[in-house]
């Protein structure tokens, strides 16, 4: 029946009074905005943990204007649907977002946008570099290790006074896909190399065997073929772990200094727009 005909029937009918009750949608009445606020998620870990139990602590942990909707796509692919796209931008630039030791990658929706093509495995994180001589802590040195890590997101190197901070503190996007990197090698102006460890921030469980996250080092395949099991001469270890900074001390100071470095991150897009918005 072509809706033409089903029109005319419509009108034609005496309707009861319960076929009379109206339905207003709920989300017609507050801002409540559409895919555009969406994200697409993954779990990047061959375990995956609770799904729903996860929902229940993101959603806790995240403090959303509006609540926020959760559809699992695939076994692997779930979307987030935030109801604003401030909350979404604001959850996406606080990323990477971990439960149970398991990274929950997200990117932004893209309507049509073929499942496969979504880049799970570039994900940003903070790494903090110590010990490098105060003559080289300095704004383009940052920049420069940063860039030959991966792609640079943001640097973070005023502490409260304008001063440097004690630590190097990068905001960088790594496949993590790939092993992880330990060192950076800085090349003095004697010309003289130093090897400086790397220590990443809510870094994921990872394989102190292959040096890869999504897997730990007890439930490795690779680290059962190897016949002299005592004797594997790990590369990686818990050493990659950035120590806990101290909350009331200084994540106050290292908020204050974070300067934008990639042009394709989504809190410098935000950064354009609002710049448009007073230019009008
Ligand atoms: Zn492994």
């Amino acid at each position: 029946m072509m809706v033409d005909d089903i029109n005319a029937l419509l009108e034609n009918l005496k309707f009861l009074e319960e076929e009379s009750v109206r339905v207003i949608s709920s989300n017609m009445e507050t801002n409540y905005q559409g895919f555009e606020a969406w994200a697409v998620g993954k779990i990047m870990a061959i375990e995956k943990p609770n799904k729903e139990a996860m929902y229940r602590v993101l959603r806790s942990l995240w403090l959303t204007k509006y609540e926020v909707n959760v559809v699992a796509l695939t076994e692997e692919v779930i979307i987030v649907k935030f109801g604003y796209v401030e909350d979404r931008n604001r959850i996406l630039n606080m990323m990477p977002w971990l439960f149970d030791n398991c990274l929950f990658a997200m990117l932004p929706f893209v309507k049509d946008k073929e499942l496969e093509t979504y880049e799970f495995n570039f994900s940003s994180f903070w790494l903090r570099i110590y010990n490098i001589p105060l003559e080289y802590m300095e704004r383009q040195i940052d920049m420069d290790v940063g860039k030959a890590i991966g792609e640079l997101v943001a640097i973070d190197w005023k502490d409260r006074n304008g001063g440097w901070t004690e630590v190097m503190r990068l905001k960088v996007k790594i496949n993590v896909s790939n092993l992880l990197r330990r060192v950076v090698r800085l090349v003095g102006r004697n010309g003289v190399e130093m090897v400086y460890a790397i220590k990443f921030e809510r870094l994921p469980a990872f394989c102190y065997y292959c040096g890869i996250i999504g897997h730990t080092t007890q439930k490795c395949k690779k680290k059962e073929e190897v016949s002299d099991s005592n004797n594997l001469g790990l590369q990686y270890g818990n050493w990659l772990w950035a120590p806990p900074m101290n909350p009331n001390q200084n994540r106050g100071i290292w908020r204050n200094g974070i300067e934008i470095a990639s042009t394709q991150s989504i809190a410098n897009d935000t950064n354009e727009e609002s710049k448009s918005d007073t230019r009008e």
